[in-house]
């Protein structure tokens, strides 16, 4: 509904005309020169009302039905019953509401930008015990930083000094600082709340987490104008209405003036510019929150959803899985086993890779640079390590790549603790270890289901590739709905897609593996933004922090844009209607309408604004 946008920076002109022809035409008269009024007030409507024309026209050859088209209706009619101050008056209102939007949309929108503008664009790099100022873009993997007090972390890091402490709040919305010790990573996007301390990257800034949240909320901003469907859904319901009032007001009195007047209070602004306002408000407020929300819709999908389907590695567990032991086949040691599988994971970005090579790096043994590897997402990853083929990956994955006399192996003879993520070596076609590490469910799981199931969420499922008994053991005593294990990517969209029955679907995922599923859920949340990865990039929200209760907060902001913008809807909606059967009976003038409707309309407006504090 909100009118096609033309980008010509022509409101505030369109403002002006209307603006000035009013004051001049009150001068006349006061001057005395009557005759000049009507016409000064005639003129100055119609660049308004002829841009109005413009924009209707465009959008009703793409098929779009606005609300505007009432707005040109009443300043047209206005201006041939020979009511030129109503005409006028409704002309500013009506741009005048526009610069309203704007405003009130950038207003909304200021978390989101604010997570724009602060990204850095030069870091304090050390080079032969001298400090040089280079371009972000510059900083490469390695490289040691300074990071000086209020600056913004400019990529992801070790940290170099004994302690840092952050203000993570522009990510995560949380006030309160966090400290790091020395060898703890850091990620970008934070803001030294401390002393200065000294960083090595870990990787350049195009990589880093931050510019991948850059990234995501660009293409967030770009993405097509805010939810205006429910408001289109009111939009011919209420012309006809409209239409049938002003069209009974004028065959019952015959007074044209009545029928003006009904449809200068139908001037439906606040249907216009209440919805985007709440939604983008909502949006900006997740974002304030760490939670990424790439669009209107995606944010009224959120509000009613009736089934989350959860991943477990790296989502329903916390990722940061630690290796608890090492088996070597016969004439290896465990280093061998550590080594090479993490040299040849050094190429995932899977979190149990990470933590492979997190164990590999912590027994300080030196890794080599794999070559000709395949990954297959969520089972394991293969190529030339040490010059011998060797695979990675869980049970069935490495089984396939073993010679048929080693493929008898029985993963369930194993005695690893319940719940343990078990990756499996094969080095030449024979079985050359196994990895044991243990992957806990983050903490406070079972409080955010039970909020979740408060919130209205009716089926919790997990969704694993990982193997069953792992994922029963995990999720014993959760009281999920259904544990489904062993899937493949695309079974996992199969899962998704069996959950519609219930009503929309969040789905919340972590890996390159979760990305289809992301995709076919109705809502598809990623979590973590590093890089932008595949997840994030599929998803239709992201936590830009590792951390999954925020999708509670998610669902209630959600939950609360969508209300406010409903109510604005019908608040709107029914005081325009009581104030067209006023005008029907004759108890409003032209302009006491136009007046009336800008009270309305700056009422809804502040109503919406309402989503950007808390409940
Ligand atoms: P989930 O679906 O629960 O997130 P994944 O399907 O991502 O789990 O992973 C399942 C299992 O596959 C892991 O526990 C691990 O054994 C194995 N795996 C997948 N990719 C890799 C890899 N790159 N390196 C090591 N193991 C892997
Ligand atoms: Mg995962």
């Amino acid at each position: 509904m909100s009118a096609p946008r033309s980008d010509v920076p022509i409101r505030p002109l369109l403002i002006g005309f209307p603006a000035a022809g009013l004051v001049l035409g009150f001068v006349l008269r006061a001057t005395g020169d009557e005759q000049w009024v009507e016409l000064v007030w005639a003129i100055s409507t119609l660049p308004v009302l002829i841009a109005l024309l413009v924009e209707i026209i465009r959008g009703v050859s793409r098929g779009e039905f606005g609300l505007d088209i009432v707005a040109a209706l009443s300043m047209t009619s206005a201006l041939l019953v020979g009511q030129q101050l109503a005409a006028v008056v409704v002309a500013l209102m009506y741009a005048g509401g526009q610069y309203l939007e704007d405003f009130a949309e950038g207003h909304a929108r200021r978390e989101m930008t604010a997570l724009l503008s602060r990204a850095p664009r030069t870091a304090m790099r050390h080079r032969d015990h001298q400090l040089e100022e280079i371009d972000v873009e510059l900083v490469a993997a390695g490289d040691r930083l300074l990071i000086r007090q209020g600056e913004i972390v400019p990529v992801d890091g070790t940290l170099a000094s004994s302690l840092a402490v952050l203000d993570q709040s522009a990510l995560t919305g949380e006030s309160l600082p966090v400290q790091r010790v020395a060898g703890e990573a850091v990620m970008s996007g934070a803001t030294n709340a401390g002393e200065a301390f000294d960083l090595v990257a870990a990787r350049p800034a195009a990589q880093s987490t931050y510019a991948g949240i850059v990234r995501l909320v660009e293409a967030a901003q770009r993405s097509k104008a805010p939810m205006v469907r429910l408001a289109d859904r009111y939009a011919v319901v209420f012309l006809v209405a409209t239409l049938a009032i002003a069209g009974a007001a004028w065959a019952w009195t015959r007074d044209p003036i009545r029928m003006v007047a009904v449809l200068v209070v139908a001037t439906p602004c606040p249907l216009i510019l209440a919805v985007p306002v709440a939604i983008v408000a909502g949006l900006s407020r997740a974002a304030h929150h760490g939670i990424l929300i790439k669009g209107g819709k995606a944010l009224e999908t959120m509000a009613r959803i009736r089934s989350l389907v959860v991943d477990k590695t790296g989502t329903l567990t916390d990722g940061k899985a630690s290796v608890v032991a090492i088996h070597a086949a016969e004439g290896l040691v465990e280093d061998d086993v550590i080594r090479i599988a993490a040299s040849l994971d050094q190429a995932s970005k899977h979190v149990i890779a990470q933590a492979l090579v997190a164990e590999a790096q912590r027994r300080g043994l030196a890794l080599t640079v794999p070559t000709e590897m395949i990954e297959t997402p969520g089972e394991g990853i293969s190529g030339i390590v040490e010059e011998r083929r060797a695979a990675v990956g869980g049970i069935s994955y490495v089984r396939a790549q073993l010679a048929p006399a080693d493929r008898e192996l029985d993963p369930t003879q194993a005695l690893d603790p319940p719940g343990a993520v078990v990756v499996w070596l094969a080095v030449d076609g024979r079985l050359a270890g196994r990895i044991v590490l243990a992957d806990e469910l983050r903490v406070g799981i079972a409080a955010l289901l039970t909020k979740l199931r408060g919130l209205g969420v009716e089926r919790i499922v997990l969704a694993t590739g990982d193997r069953r008994d792992v994922a029963d053991a995990v999720t014993a005593g959760l009281g999920l709905d259904a544990v489904r294990a062993d899937l493949t990517p695309d079974q996992k969209v199969l899962v998704v897609l069996s959950e519609r029955k219930a009503g929309p679907v969040m789905m919340v995922g972590d890996g390159v593996n979760d990305a289809p599923a992301l995709a076919a859920a109705d809502v598809g949340v990623a979590m973590g933004a590093k890089g932008a990865a595949a997840s994030a990039e599929a998803a239709d929200a992201v936590l830009l922090v590792d951390t999954l209760d925020r999708i509670v907060p998610a669902i209630e902001i959600a939950r609360r844009a969508r209300l406010i913008a409903l109510e604005s809807v019908y608040a709107g909606i029914g005081l325009s209607t009581l104030g067209m059967i006023a005008a029907a009976f004759g108890y409003l003038t032209p302009v006491e309408g136009a007046l009336m409707q800008e009270a309305i309309d700056v009422a809804v407006i502040l109503n919406a604004l309402r989503v950007l504090r808390g409940s």
